[in-house]
């Protein structure tokens, strides 16, 4: 069970891991989008961090909900409700089904799916997020997680954009890293290094 101690120290941790890498997100989303994905995750983990007090000390599913929320509220953007969505469905799967991480990991990761109508493979934070679900279902260790997140966001360079504002420069998506798959491995990031 993470204590209230600790779910501050995450919150925190995101948040000031995003803030350190907000001007390279606005660079990658410079290159196949509209340049903006660094500010609205500096928004939305700043405005997270503020009532981080308030939030860890909430029970952890009402925490994530609310999260959630604030998410959706604050980043905007085509990540703001995926990543709310993703906050939310662990809040609401904890909730259910406390410490059973792993599973509500993969709901949350299916849901942001679901809401994307997008899936692995196609250039998006999807890339990260589902290959370390399955690295959690394996039981990887950290370091292991670490890796496999930042290989993923290599991998995206490669690819063609099928969901997203990059989706409309089709072939000439292609070498360029997706700024939401490295969002995604600086969020798994900072939360190995807070627990
Ligand atoms: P916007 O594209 O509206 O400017 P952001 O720049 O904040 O929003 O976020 C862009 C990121 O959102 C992309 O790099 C991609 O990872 C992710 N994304 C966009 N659309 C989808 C989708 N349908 N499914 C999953 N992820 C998506
Ligand atoms: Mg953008």
């Amino acid at each position: 069970m993470i204590s209230e101690a600790q779910l501050r120290e995450l919150l925190d941790a995101i948040s000031a891991t995003i803030t350190a890498h907000a001007e390279e997100l606005t660079t990658l989303d410079s290159a196949i989008g509209d340049g903006d994905h660094g500010a609205n995750m500096k928004r939305g983990f700043d405005a997270v961090a503020a009532e981080a007090a308030a939030l860890a000390g909430k029970p952890l599913p009402e925490a994530l909900k609310a999260i959630g929320t604030k998410l959706v509220m604050t980043v905007g953007g085509a990540s703001g409700p995926l990543y709310g969505t993703m906050f939310l469905t662990l809040g609401k799967e904890l909730a259910t089904a406390p410490e059973d991480y792993t599973s509500a990991f993969r709901k949350a990761v299916d849901a942001v799916a679901a809401r994307g109508k997008s899936a692995f493979g196609q250039k998006t934070m999807l890339d990260v997020l589902y290959p370390v679900a399955d690295a959690l279902d394996a039981g990887k260790s950290k370091a292991e997680i670490l890796a496999v997140a930042n290989d993923e966001v290599a991998a995206t360079k490669d690819r063609k954009a099928i969901r997203g504002r990059a989706s409309f420069l089709g072939d000439r998506s292609i070498g360029h890293i997706d700024p939401g798959a490295r969002s995604s491995a600086l969020i798994v990031e900072a939360i190995a290094g807070a627990l």
